[in-house]
């Protein structure tokens, strides 16, 4: 295959794309569940001899029966991966260029085009201009980078080339609303799990502030090394919101950096009306929201709001001399602010997506969401034995049958029908089933039809 077949080939990808989407209604949302079955399709080893690539293709399309169809507009599940049209001609583009922009000299465009849109997004949410950032691949990662630099921040800068023996145990904190990916920096960072101080929350779900500054005094007086708070703006479970002021408040007067975990709700703030939820949040030290999930632009992209990235770069960043760009001191190295050293142009699909759609075009698709959430909340706790389990946060609610055998198999149902799709959390203590609302094509019609089949289904 060559650059003359690939032209071909792109154009079969670009019809192919198209019926794809105009035909997901009609498909199950999830992938029947049954290990091995695609796996057992394909050969044991990679062929010796070229293959023909309408053969190739042939088989591409035979293992769609394995695909969760992400886009389906009546996915709501997890969180969305959106990924907007206008995203998907922007990665078309990334991929045929496949530049690298570890540093600014292999591809100037990549960091300009990459700093631009941290700015165009930290003022479409309402952040103040001094913060600057970058694109990360995951939240997840973005994460991780924070709580590196908190360890070494609580270290001056001794663990990076020490290691952490000989210090006192480092101590962070975060409230059990906050996702999976902050117990993991905590373990990854070598600051470990057992030092991660889980503080209760008060009946809204956020961490209690005075909570806060009393497991941080007592870890003082026990010999402990507090290093930073990770804060929750729109929890995974039921879309948790810590009182940003009020925590930070309490980081700050203890000397702590704060980093906000904001992957899915982030992305409503470009709408006025939700900034109540993260009011104060202006005050952090890091923000993460991905783009990726509720805003249109394709995964991976996690963006990054930094007040002074000065402590990230002083963690992550070296500077061989190998990746050295000879007399320019003044230009940005985004690598020194991330943990890979490759990246990819990611800034090119939020610069088609803010464009095509424009800032009001993604306000009214969120605002949209969240009304049709509220809309089927209503319905669905209107149905017979249901219960509403959590507040609504943004376009997310949970429900739950009168026990978790129930629920379960209710879940099941659903996700086995396939009009709709739907995953669980445990909320104080009980199996519940989620919904979120925030599929970039979906419509009324597609949210109204979850209380619709959910009635079918009840038992
Ligand atoms: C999805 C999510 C993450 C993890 O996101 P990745 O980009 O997949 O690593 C972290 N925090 C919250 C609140 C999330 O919703």
């Amino acid at each position: 295959m060559d650059h003359d077949d690939l032209r071909h080939w792109s154009k079969r990808a670009a019809d192919w794309a198209h019926d794809y989407h105009s035909t997901l209604r009609d498909r199950p949302v999830r992938a029947p569940l049954t290990p091995g079955k695609i796996a057992a399709h394909l050969p044991d080893q990679a062929p010796d001899s070229a293959e023909d690539m309408e053969t190739v293709f042939a088989d591409f399309e035979a293992i769609l029966p394995g695909i969760t169809h992400w886009q389906h507009p009546r996915f709501f599940a997890y969180f969305p991966a959106n990924a907007s049209p206008a995203s998907m001609l922007a990665e078309q583009l990334a991929n045929a260029i496949a530049a690298q922009g570890m540093i600014w000299q292999t591809s100037p465009a990549v960091t300009e085009v990459e700093q631009v849109m941290i700015r165009w997004l930290a003022r479409a949410l309402g952040l103040p201009d001094d913060f600057t950032g970058t694109i990360h691949d995951s939240a997840t990662t973005t994460t991780l980078s924070a709580v590196l630099t908190m360890r070494e921040k609580a270290l001056d800068w001794q663990g990076l080339a020490g290691g952490l023996s000989g210090h006192p145990r480092l101590r962070l904190y975060a409230s059990a609303e906050t996702h999976s990916s902050v117990d993991k920096a905590a373990r990854l960072s070598g600051i470990g799990q057992d030092n991660l101080v889980k503080i209760p929350t008060d009946r809204s779900l956020s961490m209690k502030p005075g909570a806060l500054a009393g497991a941080i005094a007592a870890d003082r007086a026990a010999g402990y090394l507090p290093a930073g708070v990770i804060l929750c703006a729109g929890g995974t479970s039921v879309g948790a919101f810590d009182r940003m002021a009020d925590c930070i408040g309490v980081a700050h007067a203890n000397g702590l950096p704060v980093h906000v975990d904001a992957a899915w709700a982030g992305s409503a703030m470009i709408c006025p009306e939700f900034r109540h939820l993260w009011r104060g949040v202006e005050a952090a030290d890091s923000i993460v929201f991905n783009p990726h999930k509720w805003l249109g632009a394709q995964f991976d992209c996690a963006v990054q709001f930094l007040r002074d990235p000065t402590p990230q770069v002083k963690t992550l960043g070296l500077r061989p001399s190998y990746l050295e760009t000879a007399g320019r001191e003044d230009i940005v190295n985004f690598n020194e602010w991330t943990v890979p050293l490759g990246r990819r142009f990611r800034a090119l699909k939020l610069w088609f997506t803010l464009r095509a759609y424009g800032l009001e075009g993604l306000r009214n698709r969120i605002r949209n969401h969240v009304a049709w959430a509220t809309e089927a909340r209503a319905a669905i706790g209107a149905l017979p034995g249901v219960t509403l389990t959590s507040d609504q946060r943004l376009s997310l609610f949970t429900f739950a049958l009168g026990n978790d055998a129930e629920t379960e198999a209710l879940l099941s149902r659903i996700n086995d029908d396939g009009r709709i799709y739907l995953t669980q959390t445990r909320h104080r203590g009980r199996l519940v089933i989620r919904m979120q609302v925030g599929q970039f094509d979906g419509t009324r019609d597609d949210v109204m039809t979850a209380p619709k089949v959910i009635a079918e289904l009840l038992p």
